[in-house]
């Protein structure tokens, strides 16, 4: 198991028990994203994740995992936008000038919690 996988399953898992707690639920599911250029391997996080959860109020709550487009800007005309590495050009003035901004980092953005 990756060490960097294991951290960041044990934040999720504190924060997910936090939240639940305060309102006073338990958690069915929760969505986290992160930008592509994030080292973190999804099947190694939810792994570690479901390991921590054993036994806890989070056994079973089902992680949902979306990767945030890299964000580029055009160093012509400052639009900010999403690069395709297809073809990776500013979409308001067609310039290939342009820098990648710092990728996006890891954020809970959503828990699901089980209704009863
Ligand atoms: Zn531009």
């Amino acid at each position: 198991m990756l060490m960097h996988e294991v951290m960041v399953a044990q934040n999720l898992l504190a924060a997910i028990s936090e939240e639940s707690a305060k309102h006073n639920a338990r958690p069915k599911a929760a969505k986290i994203s992160f930008g592509k250029l994030y080292a973190l391997n999804d099947e190694a996080l939810c792994f570690a994740f479901e390991a921590f959860a054993k036994e806890t109020l989070c056994e079973g709550v089902k992680l949902e995992i979306e990767h945030k487009p890299i964000q580029g800007q055009c160093k012509n005309c400052n639009q900010s936008f999403d690069v395709e590495f297809s073809s990776p050009r500013c979409p308001k003035c067609g310039s290939e000038d342009f820098q990648l901004l710092p990728d996006a980092p890891l954020m809970l953005e959503e828990i699901e919690f089980q209704s009863e």
